[in-house]
């Protein structure tokens, strides 16, 4: 099974979601996709096949202004959720503890997280690619609950500059080898960063690649779609 999830960050509206829903017939069904929407519109009707969100509290119910927690997410019956986008990361402070207490949160309201993972330029420059991953990925270790894994390059996401197919199957081919030298299932390992139905076909390709994460051309029907049908070929 692949995967095409689209995360539209802090953009979009009903009228955008109405959009893709009057279209989703055209999508190919042997991929699993879903969107990952911003809070307001994850109870807005629409009929994708799976209905994510972007972000959960790290705790639960309780005085945590702004916090929405995963008991919250289930009552919305949501499929999936991100974890430790590099957005969240590295402008609002997310840290490995914070990962780890939002992935447990979710498990425990059989919600999937999907956990993304990835380092800067400097860091790739650094050749700390490796310590990078084995840092952002501990939360993982002793999680025996399905997950799905999201690499996405940091200096990749939202630069119009994607991972070469070549450094994609290298760090998917890292992620996959810890996750069996930790004794885990290996999970689905998505890549995203810059993916458009101009590179998607070439990344699609590689074995490693499970499917993608789509930032910016998820925010329209057509290259979303044409995205899906590279990847389900
Ligand atoms: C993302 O936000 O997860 C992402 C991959 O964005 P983009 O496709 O725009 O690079």
């Amino acid at each position: 099974m692949r995967y095409l999830l689209g995360n539209w960050k802090s953009n979009g509206n009903g009228a955008l979601l109405d959009a893709f829903s009057s279209q989703w017939p055209k999508f190919p069904n042997t991929i699993q996709v879903g969107l990952a929407l911003p809070f307001p519109w994850l109870t807005h009707p629409f009929s994708c096949a799976w209905r994510g969100a972007q972000n959960v509290s790290a705790f639960g119910p309780g005085a945590f202004t702004g916090e929405v927690h995963a008991g919250m997410l289930k009552e919305l019956a949501l499929d999936f959720c991100l974890v430790g986008h590099s957005e969240r990361r590295h402008l609002m402070g997310e840290t490995v503890a914070h990962t780890a207490q939002k992935v447990a949160a979710l498990i425990e309201q059989t919600i999937l997280p999907v956990f993304c993972v990835g380092e800067t330029l400097a860091e790739r420059q650094a050749g700390q690619l490796e310590t990078v991953l084995e840092r952002q990925l501990e939360p993982l270790r002793a999680i025996k609950a399905s997950v799905l894994i999201a690499y996405e390059p940091v200096w990749a996401i939202g630069t119009g500059v994607a991972a070469t197919p070549d450094d994609a199957d290298q760090a998917h081919s890292w992620i996959r080898n810890w996750c069996l030298a930790q004794g885990l299932v290996v999970p689905p390992i998505l890549y995203g960063g810059s993916v458009s139905p101009q590179n998607a076909h070439q990344l699609a390709q590689i074995a490693s690649i499970d499917g993608f994460l789509v930032g910016g051309a998820s925010l329209k029907p057509d290259p979303f779609f044409e995205i899906g049908a590279q990847l389900a070929r």
